[in-house]
């Protein structure tokens, strides 16, 4: 896949209404509806400010959680989880959609953006049209949550050209949404020149960069729970990394592969194969593949079990593996001080529980002090590395779980393809 995408930068953005996708899928508290966390709306302001100040109308849009675009998949949804279909009425789904208006967001964008945020309450009907025709450069218009609409998922070409009919310019800013073909992510590019904001620019460069002309030596830390769902990310970057060190659940599946006994670990038995042929193949490629000696073996699943260092390959019955041991967690650090890139996908243990943090927050203050380039991509990493509060020290951390995930499994991300190239 090409990385080398048009920028902002590279268009004239002056006296045009520029239809700006971004990443507005918030976290909101479930009772209240209040915003948890704005990060993703302040991620989202340096591209907003650069085309206000460059003299262009913004007409921002996004989805926000998964809305039943019809009452129909409404019900569906609702029988699916047990409810009975003869009580569930129209009023129901109109209040579940009323929780997943982009109001809230409008209200918290404009205080951060300090100007006016024109609000449509639909995406692209009568109040939509009426408004985006109106706005005036230096303003910004934000329509309502995209999924409202049924064409959204589905890539609809009538529902994309009738967003992009209302603009001049397409920009994509929503690195979080880019994995999925969808009429505002992928399909207006059809109709509008399209081009990346300043977030997938920058997402584009590190993360490109590292998988396309890495600083060498390259390490790859892949953690997290399961093998099964970073196959293709193990099996891409066998092609690129000179390192690559696995810890966390998934590496009790490679100690059960050869041979080892681990107790009540993570274990997936049909990926026991699996796991043997990527040793092979590392050792077919030359790559070097650390897996752990020593583990912080459990009694229970609870943050206040009993725990001993055992090896990794010798978990007692009725114990189980939630981090890495200090032997391993030493030998992480050693590999991870001279290397020239660092890519660090999942968790090393359980870091929600302190008690089983200690490797995780090892291995992110080994790379708080390499000299590498450190790049964190997946949604759980990111977020043990925020909690773990070394978020300042890498240099870059990925905005988009599901899509840098994709992005390291080699996958073409169709909001990404659809943009214009340099
Ligand atoms: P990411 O979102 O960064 O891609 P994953 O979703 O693959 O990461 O994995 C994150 C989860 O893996 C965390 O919730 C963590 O508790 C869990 N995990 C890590 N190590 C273990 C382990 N040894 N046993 C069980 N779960 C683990
Ligand atoms: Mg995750």
């Amino acid at each position: 896949m090409n990385y080398n995408k048009k920028t902002v930068k590279d268009v004239d953005v002056a006296g045009k209404k520029v239809l700006l996708r971004c990443d507005f899928n918030v976290p909101q508290d479930k009772k209240t509806g209040a915003i948890t966390s704005d990060k993703r709306i302040v991620a989202a302001l340096p591209t907003i400010r650069y085309l206000l100040n460059h003299g262009a109308a913004v007409i921002a849009c996004s989805h926000l959680g998964k809305p039943a675009a019809t009452f129909e998949t409404y019900v569906k949804k609702q029988v699916e989880k047990g409810k009975n279909q003869a009580d569930i009425t129209r009023e129901d789904w109109e209040k579940s959609l009323k929780k997943l208006t982009l109001a809230p967001v409008a209200k918290r964008l404009s205080e951060l953006l300090g100007q006016e945020v024109i609000f449509a309450t639909d995406v692209v009907g009568a109040d939509a049209q009426a408004k985006a025709a109106a706005l005036q450069p230096g303003q910004i218009l934000l329509l309502e949550n995209t999924r409202f609409e049924k064409g959204e998922t589905k890539n609809d070409p009538a529902l994309a050209k009738a967003m992009a009919d209302m603009a001049e310019l397409y920009v994509s800013d929503a690195f979080g949404a880019v994995h999925r073909a969808h009429a505002s992510t992928a399909g207006v590019a059809a109709y509008l020149p399209a081009v990346s904001g300043l977030l997938i620019e920058k997402e584009l460069r590190v993360l490109g960069g590292a998988i396309s002309d890495p600083k060498r030596p390259l390490v790859a830390i892949l953690g997290g729970s399961k093998v099964s769902s970073k196959i293709g990310v193990i099996n891409n970057l066998l092609d690129i990394a000179d390192t690559i060190i696995i810890g966390g659940g998934m590496a009790y599946t490679f100690a059960a592969a050869q041979g080892g006994s681990v107790g009540n670990s993570l274990l997936e038995k049909d990926w026991e194969s699996y796991a043997l042929d990527m040793v092979e193949k590392a050792k077919a490629k030359g790559v070097k593949l650390l897996l752990p000696v020593d583990t912080v073996a459990a009694d229970n699943y609870a943050p206040d079990a009993n725990t001993q260092i055992v090896p990794t390959r010798a978990i007692p019955d009725g114990w189980e593996g939630l981090d890495i041991g200090p032997e391993t967690t030493a030998a992480y650090c050693a590999a991870v001080a001279d290397a020239g890139t660092v890519i660090w996908n999942g968790p090393m243990g359980v870091f929600e529980f302190p008690t089983f943090a200690k490797g995780t927050e090892a291995v992110a203050e080994a790379l708080s002090k390499t000299g590498a380039i450190t790049i964190i991509g997946g949604g759980d990493s990111a977020a043990a590395v925020e909690q773990l509060g070394y978020a300042d020290k890498m240099t870059h951390i990925s905005t988009g779980g599901g899509a840098s995930l994709e992005f390291l499994e080699g996958k073409e991300l169709p909001g990404v393809a659809c943009l214009l190239d340099q």
